[in-house]
């Protein structure tokens, strides 16, 4: 492709509009243009990329038995409406009308579609196991469209499904989409962890994520080097660490005058102790019923898991006039001891002794406060987000921390759609059984930007190898020399006879200007030809994430190619 050619409209400024790194960066580099917010358009170097994630994903998809097919985006109500879904989804649902005034849902997704299909025409465990997937797009309707192609109302999805004659023929679908998914992520060449994103509930469920490491990802990853341990920060599990040695339980509950102190970290410096000795009272509204939670001072709640001990559908924090109502003070001197509301504490409390908390009146806490002693709660629990340094769950090797970006996720069902849209099968005994299910996404078009957020610096996108929208560019310094221009040219030619993919910069601009776009839109490999080349017959190779020129000639350049993409 010749780069005068080239539809690449690329952009000296950063776009006001774009929050995140691979927002900017794809805008700049002319990969997509906003059409309205979180709708966005592929421009022909986003196309290549997103082509060659789709291919990796295919290839594997069918080596893991998948069928590949495509199914609607419009999607009839009544279908939704078995699931129930049609009201659960909301206004994230876009919804239309057509011209008989009925009423159709724009797929978020698939489920209620492919479990009807299936249904349809799949009577017996002959028909199955069947595991089915597609590429296409996604729609949601954001409240607040956010950060580019992380967060988009129309996306570009592979789902996939399995059904299978029982729970052991799922799990067997699920581990094979387990493998699948890590050979697609290594074979992008981009450095992930696989996460459980739930603890196991009842039925054997479970589902993992595919995290994209990067420095801006959203989501908070902990994980342990000496075990495969790894868990979404919300969802991993806090194992109790010993209680704070130093201070006895003996020393009497004392309360003490604390003008003005009001934060976690104003008690501990006025007590001259660390943050990790304050108890933190918060004070919560569940389903409107006021709770407390307990943590340690420099501890995180973690509200799922406090929603998911309690049982409620809504868990708020309260507001500091409902504190004055309950316990007749504000915010910075709140404590558990004497009230008389559900406590719930973390386990981390319960180790403590001789702490800190407030004394439910302003201005005043206690010292030397003992759990147990000096008041009770109704269940010590585990409350909190977890954070680098906790020991694993399974091996209690301190854990370390990442930032990520949840790339895959896949999940088993089990029979929640099968049963609701009542795909059943007849079993070699003639009896009718529900069909078990497993759903299993990847976020194609996230994919890319996620590669994004990893893999660049201040000039630009480094793509990995394999998603690389071109291989190498070929840029001639003066393109007004026509010596030069020929030389580039001959080479361009070889490499394309040769089946590279690769970019001629014929462009009547500054070879700056040039250098800045190839960085720009970051091609693997730049070749130069300058005076140099024409006498030396060696032209100029830079790997677009080394410093390094190398003066070399075609074999070598083809050499190279050859390792890089072998
Ligand atoms: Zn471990």
């Amino acid at each position: 492709m010749k780069a005068s050619e080239l539809f690449f409209p690329t952009l000296r400024e950063v776009p006001a509009e774009a929050e995140v790194v691979s927002h900017q960066l794809l805008l700049r580099a002319g990969f997509i243009r906003k059409a309205s917010g979180g709708v966005y358009s592929y421009l022909p170097l986003a196309q290549r990329v997103l082509k060659k994630i789709m291919q990796i994903v295919r290839e594997e998809m069918d080596r893991a038995g998948g069928q590949e097919l495509m199914l609607p985006i419009i999607q009839p109500r009544e279908l939704w409406e078995k699931t129930g879904r049609w009201d659960v989804y909301g206004d994230e649902m876009f919804r239309l009308q057509d011209r008989h005034k009925r009423y159709f849902a724009l797929g978020p997704t698939h489920e209620e579609i492919i479990t009807t299909l299936v249904n349809a025409d799949v009577h017996s465990y002959r028909g199955l196991p069947l595991m089915l997937y597609q590429i296409q797009n996604k729609y949601r309707d954001e409240i607040r469209p956010r950060f580019g192609l992380m967060r988009g109302r129309e996306f570009i999805m592979k789902d996939a499904y399995s059904f299978d004659v029982d729970y052991q023929g799922l799990d067997m679908s699920y581990q094979k989409m387990f493998e699948a998914y890590h050979q697609i992520f290594q074979r992008m060449e981009l450095k992930y962890r696989v996460v459980e994103a739930d603890s196991g509930a009842i039925g054997g469920s479970s589902s993992h994520e595919y995290m994209v490491l990067a420095d801006s990802g959203e989501a908070e990853v902990v994980y342990c080097e000496q075990c495969s341990y790894a868990a979404n920060v919300e969802k991993a599990e806090c194992s109790c660490q010993e209680a704070v040695p130093g201070q006895t339980d003996a020393l009497p509950l004392e309360k003490k005058h604390t003008p003005g102190q009001k934060t976690v970290e104003d008690v501990a410096a006025f007590f001259q102790r660390p943050t990790s000795q304050v108890i933190k009272t918060l004070l919560c509204l569940a389903d409107g019923q006021p709770v407390v939670a307990l943590l340690r001072g420099d501890r995180e709640l973690n509200v799922v898991k406090f929603q998911n001990l309690l049982g409620c559908l809504d868990l708020v924090m309260a507001d500091e006039k409902a504190a004055y109502e309950l316990f007749g003070a504000g915010f910075g001197s709140l404590g558990p001891i004497g009230l008389d509301i559900p406590i719930y504490g973390d386990l981390e409390i319960q180790a403590m002794s001789a702490a800190n908390c407030g004394a439910n009146q302003d201005d005043y806490h206690y010292i030397n406060v003992c759990p147990g002693r000096d008041f009770q709660v109704r269940q010590w629990n585990d409350l909190r987000n977890a954070v680098a340094g906790d020991p694993c769950p399974h091996c209690q090797n301190p854990l370390q921390l990442v930032r990520g970006i949840e790339v895959g996720h896949i999940f088993k069902l089990g029979d929640k759609y099968s049963r609701d849209l009542d795909a059943s099968f007849l079993d070699q005994n003639g009896q009718s059984q529900i069909m078990v299910m497993g759903c299993y996404g990847i976020g194609i078009s996230r994919t890319m930007a996620a590669a994004v957020e990893q893999n660049r610096d201040e000039q630009g996108i480094i793509w990995p190898l394999p998603l690389a929208p071109y291989q190498v560019i070929v840029i001639p310094v003066n393109s007004k020399k026509e010596d030069q221009m020929d030389l580039a040219r001959s080479i361009y030619e070889q490499l394309l006879a040769k089946g590279i993919e690769v970019i001629l910069d014929d462009r009547d601009e500054r070879a700056g200007v040039k250098f800045k776009d190839a960085d720009l839109i970051g091609i693997p490999l730049r070749i130069t030809v300058g005076p140099k080349a024409l006498q030396e017959n060696k032209v100029e190779v830079k790997k677009r994430w080394e410093k390094d020129i190398n003066m070399m000639g075609m074999e070598e350049v083809l050499n190279l190619i050859g390792e890089l993409w072998g």
